[in-house]
């Protein structure tokens, strides 16, 4: 049997899965991690779980695959697993309808005021303000794209059953049913919301400045169900104080869990805590995936779904 160095958190189901096929080496339950590496790091032929970065890859001498649990991999460092000769997994597509709906879902609880309405009602205010308030709606809006991937179309064929008219950036056009902008401040300027469903690291960090904020407007809407670093959380904060955007829908933060205590008490958003994947169903299959992907290398040298 391989030997699977487990170094950060892995869901239950996932562990007693790979615990059927490997070797597990339970880093994440050490309590002096170095002296758990120095006992066992020649035996380790991979690992899975938490964020990997060039220093233990070079503690791992017969280190060649790296399962990462998510699509996101933005916590591997992939440049330094590839100079290495090591192959890095994710977990892609099973998670695309889990995410899409989320994403519907902090939609429509923004435009429709849920969250407030729902307070409303509970405080037992609803005989005072008689009349429920009335809000925006998602049919008829101009709903933008960044990043028409795998999750990003799974939202687009939610937003076309809610009557939304969709557009896209991203580096490349696809010439596909939706209009693509080559500008994302361009597009900010002419759609009515901005999703946000690209891929972190160094190359779309703050990708959604004070520009793309200011260009989407105080009628406009920014919902981020990507990563944190792609958005400019200060210029954000700035223009929903100031009412230079409506409002935002963010399941990622800059600095997660921890949440700007001025972002927590504005009244124009909806806050989610990095849920976009987290049903019981997608989880699971997400663990799965993982254990498949380490299975099919070892036992083909090709992993089902590598980064490239
Ligand atoms: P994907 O299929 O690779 O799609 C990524 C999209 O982003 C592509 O359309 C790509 O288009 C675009 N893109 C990539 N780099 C870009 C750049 N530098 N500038 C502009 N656009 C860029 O990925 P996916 O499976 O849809 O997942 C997307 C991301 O969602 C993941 O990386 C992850 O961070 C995030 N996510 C979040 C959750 C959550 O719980 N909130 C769950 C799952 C995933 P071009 O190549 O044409 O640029």
């Amino acid at each position: 049997m391989k030997n699977i160095l487990i170094a950060g958190g892995l869901p239950q189901d996932c562990l007693q899965l790979m615990d059927q096929h490997f070797n597990l080496f339970r880093m994440d339950q050490a309590d002096d991690k170095d002296a758990f590496l120095a006992k066992h790091a020649t035996e380790i032929d991979g690992v899975s779980g938490g964020a990997i970065g060039a220093e233990l890859m070079d503690k791992l001498p017969n280190l060649k695959i790296i399962a990462n649990f998510g699509v996101g991999y933005d916590n591997i460092d992939v440049a330094a697993a590839k100079a290495r000769n090591i192959i890095v997994t994710n977990t892609p597509n099973r998670l695309n309808a889990a995410v899409a709906e989320l994403t519907l879902g902090l939609m429509i609880a923004l435009a429709r005021r849920i969250p407030k309405n729902h307070e409303m009602v509970r405080n037992g205010h609803w005989p005072s303000v008689k009349r429920a308030p009335l809000t925006g709606q998602l049919a008829g809006a101009k709903l933008g794209i960044l990043g028409l991937g795998r999750i990003g179309k799974a939202i687009a064929k939610r937003a076309e059953a809610c009557d939304m008219d969709i557009s896209y950036f991203g580096r490349t056009d696809q010439h596909n049913l939706y209009r693509y902008f080559d500008d994302l401040t361009q597009m900010a300027s002419h759609v009515n919301w901005l999703v946000i469903i690209a891929p972190g690291g160094a190359e779309t960090d703050k990708l959604v400045n004070a520009d793309v904020i200011d260009a989407l407007g105080p009628e406009g809407f920014l919902v981020n169900i990507a990563r944190g670093s792609i958005v400019d959380e200060a210029a954000l904060i700035a223009a929903l104080e100031q009412g230079k955007l409506g409002g935002a829908a963010l399941d990622v933060f800059e600095n997660e869990p921890h949440v700007p205590d001025t972002l927590r008490n504005l009244p124009n958003v909806v806050l989610s805590p990095h849920a976009g994947s987290a049903t019981h169903v997608t989880r699971q299959q997400m663990g799965a995936q993982v254990v498949d992907n380490l299975i099919a290398y070892f036992d083909t040298g090709q992993p089902l779904d590598p980064v490239t």
